[in-house]
């Protein structure tokens, strides 16, 4: 008896993560909800990521804000991730 219902819980699992897999959609990152990184002492150039070489120079000297304020302080996208 207890094979059958541990084959049960198995099966409930493998099917429960096999759903969950496909059904999993990654959320679109609206614009204004997004977060970038700016180098405030380095110029007006913001980055969506933390570790671009555009921003290893500025060492401790990042901040995190919203893509929405990085706009609006006349900050824009660094060249290197613009494509
Ligand atoms: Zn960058």
């Amino acid at each position: 008896m207890k094979k059958i219902i541990t084959r049960i819980v198995i099966t409930l699992l493998v099917s429960t993560s096999t759903s969950l897999a496909t059904s999993v959609v990654v959320p679109k990152t609206t614009d204004a909800a997004a977060i970038v990184w700016i180098a405030p002492r380095h110029g007006k150039k913001y980055h969506y990521n933390k570790h671009c070489w555009g921003l290893t120079r500025a060492h401790h000297h990042i901040k995190q804000i919203s893509l929405t304020k990085a706009k609006a302080t006349g900050y824009t996208l660094c060249r290197i991730e613009k494509r």
